[in-house]
């Protein structure tokens, strides 16, 4: 079975490119060229040089002691929270920043929900001196100030979306507008493995430099490159594409990702999209997307910004499909106290979304000789306001 984009650009079932006729030449325009330039060895030797200098990678592969023991295995952490800005966001961001100048793009456009991979393209903009314009859902950007002024701080401009939800969809609506608009001088970072081919093939190769650092990183602290488990959690998923993409055809390599349930999956407070979609067309690609029976996008929830998505990326949707990877659904309930137990075991405090990746230690039976490998995919400064707030609500002391 295969597991990568095809010429097409689909996965199995899924994927594609089903974009308005006015946005045609500007996604195939980066068709054309985006393989060509990213295997360019110039191209190569810049990335690695700011990824090494810049994002501070490779990130750690560590071996989580007190946690191994709580569950009775070998659990490594990939430490993407180390990186600059505190997430696996800036290895995409950094990469498409460089596509964009080699296609002589000087204006970057990006849409955003939480806030944070409006952050990855600023900080991405401020390092490349290109203009930046980040588009919010006028909810969203009430919801998260702090995020909105730290795209300030970095130079960006933010135009809040005020139709409809006032969120990330019609963010994502104001943004397709506006590269419409300007076909020639700008370039649409996209931030998760979604969006019409080749978006989710090229953001999965940014990312996919986390697998490759820990296939290097495990055969040197264990002998074996290959884990037993491969587990992170899914908003997009980009982060699990990059975590799974190097032992996608290594069948023994079991692949978990970890969905959010929010308040449970039968609540109607849920972005479990394996076990709540259908297949559908959001934001230019075929996949799986929860929605009304006639086709009306539904509102998602989740406690943590980054997994309040109602779709996720095609290859995931065909990894489901296929049975390659094992999803399970996570509550918010879960998810808060793996925070805490991370934190006090580890001395480490993981966002909320990552948090679903270490309830997946639950799920599974985990043996003793079992050699797990969890992408903590990013830090958790930026939830303290709500592990503050929900506290009493999730934990006994
Ligand atoms: C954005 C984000 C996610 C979800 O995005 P993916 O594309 O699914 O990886 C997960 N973790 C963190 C820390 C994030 O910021």
């Amino acid at each position: 079975m295969n597991f990568n984009v095809n010429e097409k650009g689909y996965y199995g079932n899924f994927g594609g490119a089903y974009i308005p006729e006015m946005l045609h030449p500007n996604v195939e325009e980066l068709r054309n060229h985006y393989l060509e330039i990213i295997h360019d060895p110039a191209f190569q030797a810049e990335f690695q040089d700011l990824l090494r200098d810049y994002v501070g990678r490779p990130t750690p592969l560590y071996l989580a002691k007190r946690l191994s023991e709580k569950y009775n295995t070998t659990i490594y952490l990939k430490r993407e929270d180390l990186n600059h800005t505190g997430a696996h966001k800036i290895n995409n961001t950094i990469g498409q920043i460089l596509v964009a100048k080699r296609l002589n793009k000087h204006r970057i456009i990006a849409e955003t929900g939480a806030g944070q991979h409006g952050v990855a393209t600023a900080t991405a903009c401020a390092l490349m001196g290109l203009e930046c314009i980040v588009y919010m859902g006028e909810v969203d950007m009430e919801r998260q100030k702090p995020n909105v002024e730290r795209m300030r701080m970095l130079g960006a401009t933010v135009v809040p979306a005020r139709s409809g939800s006032k969120t990330l969809k019609d963010a994502t609506n104001e943004a397709i507008r506006d590269w419409i608009n300007n076909p020639v001088d700008t370039h649409y970072i996209i931030g998760s493995v979604v969006g019409p081919h080749p978006y989710p093939d090229m953001v999965a190769r940014f990312q996919s430099v986390i697998s490759e650092e820990v296939k290097k990183q495990l055969k040197a602290k264990t002998g074996s490159e290959l884990p037993t488990h491969v587990i992170a959690c899914v908003g997009g998923g980009s982060n699990a594409a990059g975590a799974f993409y190097h032992f996608l055809d290594h069948k023994e390599v079991r692949l978990i990702a970890a969905e959010a349930a929010g308040l449970g999956v039968t609540s109607g407070y849920s972005a479990a999209t394996t076990v709540l979609g259908k297949p559908g067309i959001i934001h230019g690609s075929k996949t799986l997307l929860m929605q009304t029976e006639d086709g009306q996008i539904v509102e998602p929830h989740s406690i943590s910004a980054g997994l309040d998505y109602p779709g996720i990326g095609p290859i995931h949707a065909h990894l489901f499909e296929t049975g390659r990877a094992e999803f399970m659904a996570i509550t918010d309930k879960e998810a808060f106290q793996s925070a805490v137990l991370l934190s006090r075991l580890e001395g480490i405090i993981p966002a909320l979304e990552s948090a679903h990746a270490i309830s997946a230690l639950d799920h599974l039976d985990l043996k003793k000789e079992d050699v797990v490998v969890l992408n903590l995919s990013g830090r958790g400064d930026k939830d303290l306001q709500t592990y503050i707030n929900r506290k009493s609500e999730f934990m006994n002391d």
